[in-house]
């Protein structure tokens, strides 16, 4: 069964919820589009504010809330989080909930501020049921307390995203200029690569959106203008050959949509056979995340492919004429100087010198707080310093550490996103 967004009315409705996202990689905030729905399908009132473009007046829109929650899905959110909820906190006491992946990992930060609380883990239902308890005056605190982070992943709905009350998706990130809808698959993912938020967040576990409720949003999406869908989640293939399946299917409505998404190169090999049709179903890009060419990299992050698996995977793409956009942590506690001096000379040998950007070559492995590489010990003696969110390291040989700030001038966000979830 599809649950769309229904609006709530006036006469019927039991609380009023303040939704925000500060960042959602420059795509509409589906953090907060989901819950926006199941929200108004329980009667609650719902504001959504996208303050990655959208002003918020704090004095006039924190009057009369019974309830804020906050969305934090990627790393760049968490300091604007910090500071919207300080500013936040001098109009309003009521009620705030941190929740997504990178709320889950930094319980300690957010519980410094008055009334504020973090959820563990997946947030539609988790909220709903709040705004219930906080309506009817229950001990909402009981929902979240001695609950591991993530569990409410299973139990979770999905809602179809309400879009209706968001910027246009002409105001966010664009395919090569074309009006893109952000569209979800999945949640988690089945690997557990060390270095990475979703594995920190879902360790391995995933949870597939319902066909119908991406038939709905795609339908959504298209009749608000967009011409590509980029496929948002982590992996692809974490959901098996059930990825393709879906696609099809909704072909079969939207014959002139294209897309993009993001898959490992191990599983490109796997699922060779099945690259011809993602092409022919309208496929223009696959995000691979091929981390550095050496060895002890992919093993040192648990990444469990060699290199000859990127060097087969570029293979595939290329003959089925898909574009690879390579992803890259080059600066690693791995590598030695030479090696990432001569990264350009494997990017030439595989043939992707031209696909990769400035950006990609500088971005560094990000120690955040709550990552599983925080338990190695060769990791801990690297840490020089903690921030409120993350951990600083120092590469072991300082011309590593000269090259890097050469290049980025300490531009310290380059070090933040290597992949679409980061
Ligand atoms: S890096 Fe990619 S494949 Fe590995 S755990 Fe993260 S999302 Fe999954």
């Amino acid at each position: 069964m599809v649950v769309v967004a229904t609006k709530a009315k006036e006469e019927n409705v039991l609380a009023n919820i303040l939704l925000v996202s500060l960042d959602e990689n420059s795509y509409q905030p589906l953090g907060i589009a989901c819950v926006s729905s199941a929200l108004k399908g329980g009667w609650h009132a719902v504001k959504m504010i996208d303050g990655s473009i959208q002003s918020f007046n704090f004095k006039e829109e924190c009057k009369n809330l019974n309830l804020i929650a906050i969305s934090i899905p990627v790393f760049g959110a968490l300091w604007k989080t910090m500071s919207f909820i300080r500013e936040l906190r001098l109009y309003t006491d009521t009620p705030l909930f941190v929740y997504n992946q990178y709320a889950s990992f930094n319980q300690t930060l957010f519980k410094k501020f008055p009334k504020c609380y973090v959820l563990p883990g997946d947030y539609e239902t988790l909220l709903l049921k709040i705004a219930d308890y906080i309506d009817k005056k229950e001990d909402y605190l009981r929902l979240i307390e001695n609950k591991m982070p993530n569990a409410w992943l299973k139990e979770n709905t999905f809602f179809v995203p309400d879009r209706s009350n968001l910027p246009p998706l002409r105001s966010y990130e664009k395919f090569r200029s074309k009006i893109t809808g952000n569209v979800e698959l999945m949640r988690g993912c089945a690997h557990k690569c060390t270095y990475c938020s979703v594995a920190a967040c879902y360790n391995g576990q995933t949870k597939s959106t319902p066909i119908d409720i991406i038939a709905a949003d795609i339908a959504q999406v298209y009749a608000l203008g967009a011409k590509h869908i980029t496929f948002v989640d982590a992996d692809h293939f974490s959901i098996g050959a059930k990825g393709l399946k879906i696609i099809e299917d909704l072909k079969r409505t939207h014959s002139d949509l294209v897309f993009d998404l993001t898959v490992r190169a191990d599983d490109i090999v796997k699922y060779a056979n099945t690259i011809s049709n993602y092409k022919n179903l309208g496929c223009i890009e696959m995000t691979v995340a091929m981390e550095f060419p050496k060895e002890e990299v992919l093993a040192a992050i648990n990444k469990k492919m060699k290199i000859d698996t990127l060097y087969k995977a570029v293979n595939i793409l290329n003959k089925n004429d898909i574009d690879i956009r390579p992803t890259f942590i080059v600066f690693n506690p791995w590598v030695t100087y030479e090696e990432i001096v001569g990264f350009d000379d494997f990017l030439k040998k595989i043939g992707l010198l031209n696909c990769v950007d400035e950006l990609q070559k500088q971005t560094r492995l990000l120690l955040f707080k709550g990552s599983p590489l925080l338990m190695q010990e060769d990791i801990k003696q690297l840490i020089t310093k903690e921030h409120e969110t993350y951990y600083e390291w120092l590469h072991p040989d300082p011309r590593v550490e000269e090259l890097y700030y050469g290049k980025t001038k300490n531009n310290d966000m380059t070090r933040v996103k290597c992949c679409i979830k980061g």
